[in-house]
């Protein structure tokens, strides 16, 4: 087969549904083919997180620098602060024939889903309403006001599932690893008819 550019795979849903997690799990996987893009983002970090692996960890002003010099391919503000996605790690990785992984929210993956509409789009869903507020408030990393501006956040991004190729429900983080790589397994067989 013709080696391809990259297929670009977005995972995105609510803040709490657990993208995080799912990420952290299917690229601990060894036969993982997708490359992480690290973000970029002007919030602290938290405990235990460091600059390169987590995040790139920028101040407002670095970060509007990056906006200004359009050096992201996506960028939102939420809860306060800028997260964004490096444009020229992605073309790079795409155009050597590799895939690209993003785990953003659901603001920065509309742009994304504008610009580079040949990507694929999942949608982790939690099981229920109820389910993802408990996990927003059990998390224990954010302070109540915090937690209370996500949650009102959750039910807006839960709105905007349709917008999406799939929608993962996150039950069970195994199970939710095992249907992603399903889907990329299966986008790659339904594009690579050469
Ligand atoms: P957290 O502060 O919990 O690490 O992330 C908050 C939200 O920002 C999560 O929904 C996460 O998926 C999202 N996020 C992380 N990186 C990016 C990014 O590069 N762009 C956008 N738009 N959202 C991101």
């Amino acid at each position: 087969m013709y080696k391809q550019r990259g297929l670009l795979i977005v995972l995105s849903g609510p803040s709490g549904v657990g993208k995080g997690t799912v990420r952290k799990e299917l690229f601990q996987q060894p036969d993982t083919n997708y490359e992480y893009s690290i973000s970029m983002t002007t919030r602290s970090p938290r405990e235990g997180e460091h600059d390169g692996v987590d995040y790139f960890f920028k101040s407002r002003s670095e970060f509007e620098q990056l906006i200004n010099e359009g050096k992201l391919l996506e960028y939102a503000e939420y809860v306060g602060n800028y997260y964004g996605t490096p444009l020229d790690y992605v073309n790079e990785t795409l155009d050597a024939g590799r895939d690209v992984f993003l785990e953003i929210e659901v603001v920065g993956a509309a742009q994304v889903r504008k610009l580079v509409p040949d990507g694929l789009f999942i949608f982790l869903a939690p099981p229920s309403l109820s389910e993802l507020e408990d996990r927003l408030v059990g998390r224990g990393t954010e302070k109540a006001d915090v937690i209370a501006s996500r949650v009102l956040k959750a039910r807006e991004e839960l709105e905007m599932m349709n917008l999406y190729d799939y929608v993962v429900e996150n039950d069970e983080v195994s199970k939710a690893c095992d249907r992603i790589n399903a889907i990329v397994t299966a986008e790659h067989c339904r594009r690579e008819r050469v």
